[in-house]
């Protein structure tokens, strides 16, 4: 189902108009801004995109998108975590700005100047805002210098401070 290639240009006001789906897949290495935020170009995003018109008649694309085993520093081990991001899209294609502007709060807006919907551009901006802002192994193992995370947090607990300076007097 997602063995087919994505086209890097749909037109999408067509599309919607013929209430069209599109499967397909890509590399991550295709992707350059989300590329930035990972260590190495591993993993494959699968596609599926639906195009149709809303209740107002506004072109409306919604789908999954699933980036499979992007390599992430963990935070805590600082080792690579292969992680799946995920994006369930709903954006209202818009030919401009002000277009954008006049759309209700809770509509996405993603400006297509001349029709034509560059695909690529599209996920790598709603896959990056996907990515955790501080990712970690969900089962990291790592141990902190004061041992496993809980002992950690008594090590700094502020009354345990207190407690060490109030001896001193
Ligand atoms: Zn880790």
């Amino acid at each position: 189902m997602f063995d087919t290639p994505l086209a890097r240009i749909l037109d999408s006001r067509k599309l919607c108009d013929a209430q069209q789906q599109i499967t397909g897949s890509i590399a991550v290495a295709e992707l350059d801004g989300l590329l930035s935020y990972l260590e190495s170009d591993a993993g494959k995003v699968e596609v599926t995109l639906r195009f149709q018109r809303d209740e107002r008649r506004r072109p409306l694309i919604t789908g999954r998108v699933e980036a499979k085993g992007v390599e992430i520093i963990c935070q805590r081990c600082l080792q690579i975590d292969a992680q799946d991001l995920c994006v369930d899209l709903n954006v209202v294609v818009v030919l401009d700005e002000s277009q954008a502007e006049k759309l209700p709060a809770e509509c996405d807006a993603w400006i297509v100047e001349d029709g034509q919907l560059n695909v690529r551009e599209l996920l790598d901006q709603e896959l990056i805002l996907s990515l955790p802002i501080v990712p970690y192994h969900v089962d990291c193992k790592v141990e902190t210098q004061y041992g496993d995370a809980g002992a950690a947090q008594q090590q700094e607990s502020p009354f345990g401070v207190l407690a060490s300076l109030l001896q001193k007097d």
